[in-house]
């Protein structure tokens, strides 16, 4: 098809042929065609969440910051205060937010191979009855430690807060089942488990919460309430989509509804996860995080010991061999990252090994 490499990547990533050509058509964004399609991803997203009775999917320009921005302006009044357990560099993110937005903060802070401990937000939440809400990053992409969602949201749900959910690499790819998680918002966007090109977000909203956030927004444009209204009124985007990526979108949901959905692919996810551990581990190159707390989206891996091993050349040897690495996000020790996602061909992951053990064959920097 391509010579192109493949993205090893948490977003953007390798999306399918099917899903690139349907950007080979220009839409009006006030035309009924085009906004049956935002119509149908709406309703798709719900359903995967099982929030079709209970909440309202709203979507967002932009990159998938941009929808978190707008979960926490809109869902947080003014005179809230957030709670966030963070364990990374997109929990960190959530907080400098709610700083920029001059919301109250609060945090609890673990190292980055620690899970969130949902002991600590009770006892925070316990101890602070002026905090209104908690937000909680689901997959931790900077390391790829899952947190655990259903025991956080079981005990803000107990002590009556909300709960802001950043979904963004896990949504689609890992149960959240709306019925039985309580939350109020969960955030995700175009580009990561879902496989489609980034540009959009959206946020799954509890209905009864987002009715009540008129005038909460700091922002116009990230407002959305104001775009919730809107695009119930009107059926179409409150300001200009990115109408290749919402056709492209549509399409990959599509994809992965004929895919089998959700629990396909977790498994397709697991097993290049396992996969992938398993076969860099022959080549000595250890994960970072145990496998209990593993997410299977994203792996760190330890940069191989060795004086020739310099991150640069390794990333574009093996670039050269057809897969695109990611570089680690860690400050302490030296990594770096494998994602799982996305369509990575014929010999799918095991490809990706095989040329990193090719390049450090090559590099004399075996582990
Ligand atoms: C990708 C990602 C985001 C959004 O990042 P953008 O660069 O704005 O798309 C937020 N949170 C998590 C956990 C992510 O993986």
């Amino acid at each position: 098809m391509s010579t192109e490499p493949y993205l090893l990547t948490p977003g953007p990533l390798t999306t399918s042929l099917r899903t690139r050509q349907s950007m080979l058509r220009d839409w009006g964004s006030w035309d009924v065609d085009f906004n049956s399609i935002t119509g149908r991803i709406r309703e798709r997203l719900l359903q995967i969440v099982h929030g079709t009775a209970t909440h309202e999917c709203v979507p967002m320009q932009g990159s998938g910051t941009f929808s978190v921005e707008a979960a926490i302006g809109t869902l947080v009044p003014r005179a809230g205060h957030v709670l966030v357990p963070q364990n990374g560099a997109y929990c960190q993110r959530i907080a400098r937010i709610c700083r920029v937005l001059g919301r109250k903060l609060t945090t609890i802070d673990y190292a980055e191979n620690m899970p969130v401990d949902t002991a600590d937000v009770d006892r925070v939440l316990r101890t602070d009855a002026s905090i209104t809400h908690v937000a909680l990053v689901h997959c931790e992409t900077s390391t790829g430690i899952l947190n655990p969602l259903q025991e956080v949201a079981q005990v803000v749900a107990r002590h009556g807060r909300g709960l802001i959910v950043d979904a963004m690499s896990s949504f689609g790819a890992l149960e959240i089942d709306a019925r039985t998680t309580p939350f109020d918002a969960v955030v995700a966007a175009s580009g990561k488990c879902l496989e489609g090109p980034p540009g959009m977000g959206f946020v799954v909203v509890r209905r009864e919460a987002l009715e009540r956030c008129e005038g909460n927004c700091h922002s116009l444009s990230l407002d959305l309430y104001d775009q919730w209204i809107y695009m119930q009124k009107t059926t179409q985007w409150r300001y200009t989509p990115p109408t290749h990526v919402v056709a492209a979108f549509d399409s990959a949901i599509a994809q992965y509804l004929e895919e089998g959905g959700l629990a396909a692919r977790a498994a397709r996810y697991a097993q290049n996860c396992r996969t992938l551990i398993g076969g860099m581990s022959k080549l000595g190159l250890k994960s970072f995080l145990p496998a209990a707390i593993q997410a299977p989206i994203i792996v760190t891996f330890f940069a191989p010991d060795s004086p020739r091993y310099v991150f640069k050349d390794f990333y574009n040897a093996v670039k050269a061999r057809g897969y695109i690495l990611y570089p680690g996000k860690l400050t302490t020790v030296e990594t770096f990252r494998v994602g799982c996602m996305g369509q990575l061909g014929e010999r799918g992951i095991a490809g990706a090994v095989e040329a990193v053990g090719k390049v450090l064959a090559e590099m004399r920097a075996a582990a």
